[in-house]
């Protein structure tokens, strides 16, 4: 995957602050040293959103959470971007998980303008809470032996 970054362009300021926040996690990945590598493919039960080994996104599962990035919980541009700065932190930073993953959810917060933490999890399922200016949200991710995760509100 190559992004480059555009010269001169659009008004930024017209887009919300989690488009500004979305472009600006990008562009700084964009701008960085480096090629960070990532292979997107569709309904992978081996994949759930996002695999750090493989460094493998599955769209399926990312177009499972919130589409509109006002809505408090998971969005897919979150997910994208936590992805990216995830890979990013391990293929150029050379993190392990810990501190890549870290990173992933830094972004996916600046993107959603709300915090990202975690719930239950087990074999089958992980929950994830967003806690946010409009209160709390509780996602339960479901991705044992499906291609497709299936995200509850709770
Ligand atoms: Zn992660």
């Amino acid at each position: 995957m190559v992004i480059l970054p555009a010269e001169g362009g659009g008004n930024l300021s017209e887009m919300s602050l989690h488009g500004q926040e979305f472009h600006r996690e990008l562009t700084e990945i964009a701008h960085s040293e480096g090629n960070v590598k990532i292979n997107i493919d569709y309904a992978r039960s081996d994949v759930h959103t996002g695999n750090f080994d493989k460094e493998t996104i599955d769209v399926a599962d990312v177009l499972q959470f919130n589409k509109k990035l006002s809505e408090l919980g998971g969005t897919q541009a979150g997910k994208l971007i936590h992805e990216f700065r995830e890979q990013y932190g391990k293929q150029i930073l050379r993190g392990h998980f810990r501190s890549a993953h870290a990173s992933g959810i830094q972004a996916e917060n600046n993107v959603n303008l709300s915090i990202r933490s975690e719930g239950r999890s087990d074999r089958t399922s992980a929950t994830q809470i967003f806690t946010g200016p409009g209160g709390t949200v509780k996602n339960k991710i479901i991705f044992q032996n499906r291609p497709v995760i299936k995200v509850l509100k709770q």
